[in-house]
């Protein structure tokens, strides 16, 4: 079948699992239309494709692309990239340059997931490393383990020598004293609201071998409790990789994507045959069919299939990620939902 006519046909299919799916959730929602949401949907991609959150993924996904013309592997591809971002401390959302706990010290999650052999490897609440996604690869490849936290996972990056750095930028530090300075006194627990500043580099690739790999890097909720983990460490929350179907990764407030697995979701709904933007878009409307908060989450999406499709979609406007192939490299605008509850989620089965 011709590419575009493929396309139509996944397209008139899309449209009609979800006016099934409206007819199934009647007088929850504002219908939310298809038309709007599903967007241009990507072809296959030639050779590599790389795919992140935010523009400031396009750097990373250019690093991830030079690594493999240097004959690095596409687990070393997926590294570098990540290692990019993270080394630049004028990033308020991942690594050393984050904003910090509300403690005023920097604390970092990452995980990395490679396809072949479906192995994994995560830290969460790492403080003064600079990479934590080298730690993550490091846990993946010499533990038995997929993640270490805290205490062990910074005794762990001591013991591989892994590179030290600042537990918070000076920037960061005043911001965070301005804030602490305006908030309420701690309730019991040291409790302050965090602030809504959050960002997470994810990152997804198809490499020309046709194995996928992915990573991810945060520095998480901004002025979160201390020990608070999100989902962006956590396999199948925040990033997942499965080398038969594709790919998947979030980004914005953890606790709507960890409550969900919705990365693990999202490719399995590719493996039933879903495009991955389609896929994307039906995770949100899933989510927000149950959330009490319904598409008021700030949860965010990137997938890519094994053909090299990809796509994106967020709650509200949406957000903008990174593609980059051999022969483009780029920032997308997503494909945004928005649509209110109208009426209680759950209650009594009617008598
Ligand atoms: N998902 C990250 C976290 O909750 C933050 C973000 O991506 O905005 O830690």
């Amino acid at each position: 079948m011709p590419t575009t006519s493929r396309l139509a046909s996944s397209r008139r299919e899309f449209l009609r699992q979800t006016a099934t799916a409206a007819v199934a959730a009647p007088a929850l929602f504002h219908a939310v239309s298809a038309e709007t949401a599903t967007g241009i949907l990507s072809g296959p991609q030639k050779g590599p494709v790389v795919i992140s959150t935010w523009p400031f993924g396009k750097p990373s996904n250019e690093q991830t692309l030079k690594t493999l013309r240097e004959g690095g592997s596409g687990l070393d591809a997926v590294e570098q990239g990540i290692r990019l971002t993270e080394s630049d401390l004028s990033n308020p959302s991942v690594g050393l340059g984050g904003i910090p706990n509300s403690e005023g010290i920097v604390q970092l999650d990452a995980c990395i997931m490679t396809g072949p052999g479906h192995r994994a490897g995560s830290v969460a609440a790492v403080i003064g490393y600079q990479h934590p996604i080298s730690i993550a690869r490091k846990v993946m490849e010499t533990t038995k383990h997929v993640m270490l936290v805290g205490e062990g996972a910074m005794r762990f990056a001591q013991e591989h020598g892994f590179e030290k750095g600042p537990e918070v930028t000076d920037g960061q530090r005043e911001a965070w004293k301005k804030w602490r300075s305006e908030q309420p006194k701690p309730t019991v627990g040291g409790a302050r609201p965090p602030a809504p500043n959050h960002d997470t580099l994810a990152l997804l690739l198809l490499a020309p071998d046709g194995n996928l790999y992915g990573g991810c890097s945060t520095s998480g909720w901004g002025y979160k409790l201390p020990g608070r983990v999100g989902d962006s460490p956590i396999i199948g929350s925040g990033l997942y990789v499965d080398n038969e179907v594709g790919a998947a990764g979030a980004t914005g407030i953890g606790e709507n994507v960890m409550r969900y697995c919705a990365s693990f979701l999202i490719v399995e709904l590719m493996r039933q045959g879903r495009h991955p933007q389609e896929a994307c878009i039906e995770v949100i409307q899933r989510i927000a069919r149950q959330d009490p908060k319904g598409f008021d989450l700030s949860i965010n999406f990137i997938a890519i299939d094994r053909q090299g499709r990809y796509g994106a979609a967020g709650t509200g406007t949406g957000f903008q990620y990174a593609v980059a192939a051999s022969d483009f490299s780029r920032v997308e605008q997503s494909v945004g939902l928005t649509s209110a509850p109208i009426g209680p989620v759950g209650g009594n089965r009617p008598k």
